[in-house]
């Protein structure tokens, strides 16, 4: 029998294995801790389930929900952003509700990249961002996140831009290294964003979650910056209900309607009566928010000091719910094969850097640890990797 050619179309076929699914197989097949996927292994808030299921019962939200967002959560985002961050946004026209912040990211790339665009990004990167990309017939182009802290290159930024560039996409707070941009580092951006006319896609998916200091800035804030910006929120990371899928996007009303009209042909609509949830989250006080830190920041002490205690090289988040180690400590050279014999070893998934790199040599060495989880879930995988790597 002749084998048919792959039907999967050329530019989606190195995007047709995840990583995540192998990690996630591995991990049930030996018992493993999983740390490999980013999902909080305990619920958000019981007021937003009592919301949601209340608007299900009251019958809302539970028929199609208008294509940009039910108006309460829009006037919830245009809120909170000025609340947060002193931002104006006219929720008629400045926000669109979407399934996830996925499909915010995935509906501006088509939207605004052209067959042929050169979009540049960080590397290490949101592994969604190259797919959207291809999907939307775009060209990725990679610029390294550098030095012992894994810093972002803006030098080598400056270097990749050509006449072909229509867009950066930021992500900060970072996932995987858990970097968060300074002032400097986002007007550095700015000014290369400016100076050539580019747009930013801005993914602020983990917002709420810094730590100590390091508290988020959006790079819309900036001089100038608003009008060229499409940021991009989650309320399945602000909120802990990642299978919530309630995202959004806000910006200047002519890129959110660029936005709108390519999303309305991709889900049209999602979540009704969850969306009327993350309206009443978006209002909570502050110290939710605030608890919400102080919870992760000390499940982020416990795990980074463990792996430390273990002898990796730990780059201690800023935000974010991942932590980065460096194996070569430990006598590895390859964070891939580390991650494919950890499970075997002491039972514990981690997700090595290279999944998230053009550059095979960039992320080499990294793994990323997820410490959304219950306390006791991390001691249990530190008491493995203790066990197992000695
Ligand atoms: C999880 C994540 C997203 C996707 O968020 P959803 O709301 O679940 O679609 C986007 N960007 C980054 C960096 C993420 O980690």
């Amino acid at each position: 029998m002749s084998r048919r050619t792959p039907p999967l179309v050329p530019r989606l076929r190195p995007h047709a294995e995840s990583v995540f699914a192998e990690m996630s197989r591995l991990a049930l097949e030996v018992g493993a801790v999983n740390l490999g996927q980013g999902f909080p292994d305990t619920d958000g808030p019981l007021q937003l389930k009592e919301v949601a299921i209340a608007a299900i019962n009251d019958g809302r939200g539970n028929q199609y929900p208008p294509g940009t967002g039910i108006l309460e959560l829009r006037q919830a985002i245009a809120v909170h952003q000025d609340r947060f961050y002193g931002i104006s946004l006219d929720p008629q026209t400045d926000v669109v509700v979407t399934t996830g912040a996925s499909e915010a990211i995935a509906a501006t790339l088509i939207a605004l990249v052209d067959a042929g665009d050169e979009v540049v990004m960080f590397e290490p990167w949101f592994d969604i961002y190259a797919a959207a990309i291809s999907i939307a017939n775009g060209k990725r182009v990679g610029v390294p996140m550098s030095g012992p802290e894994l810093r972002p290159d803006i030098d080598a930024l400056r270097a990749a831009i050509s006449p072909k560039t229509r867009m950066i996409i930021l992500n900060s707070p970072h996932n995987p290294t858990g970097v968060i941009f300074t002032r400097e580092e986002l007007q550095a951006v700015a000014t290369i964003a400016i100076e050539n006319d580019i747009l930013v896609l801005s993914d602020e998916a983990y917002e709420h979650l810094w730590f100590d200091e390091h508290e988020h800035i959006p790079i819309s804030t900036l001089p100038s910056m608003f009008e060229r910006t499409i940021t991009v929120g989650s309320g399945g990371k602000s909120f802990s209900f990642t299978g919530w899928k309630v995202g959004w996007a806000s910006g200047p009303r002519d890129l959110i309607a660029a936005v709108r009209a390519a999303r309305q042909h991709l889900s049209f609509v999602s979540g009704g009566p969850f969306q009327y949830a993350m309206a009443y989250g978006l209002g909570l006080p502050d110290q939710y928010y605030r608890e919400l830190r102080t919870d992760l920041a000390l499940k982020r002490d416990l795990l980074c000091g463990g792996l430390e205690e273990l002898g990796f090289g730990v780059i201690r988040p800023e935000g974010t719910y991942f932590a980065t180690t460096d194996v070569r400590p430990l006598g590895y050279t390859d964070g891939m094969t580390f991650c494919r014999e950890l499970p075997h070893k002491a039972g514990v998934v981690a997700i090595p850097h290279a999944v998230f790199c053009d550059d095979p040599e960039a992320g080499r060495p990294y793994v990323r640890w997820a410490f959304c989880k219950r306390t006791e879930v991390l001691r249990e995988a530190l008491d493995r990797l203790r066990a197992g790597l000695s």
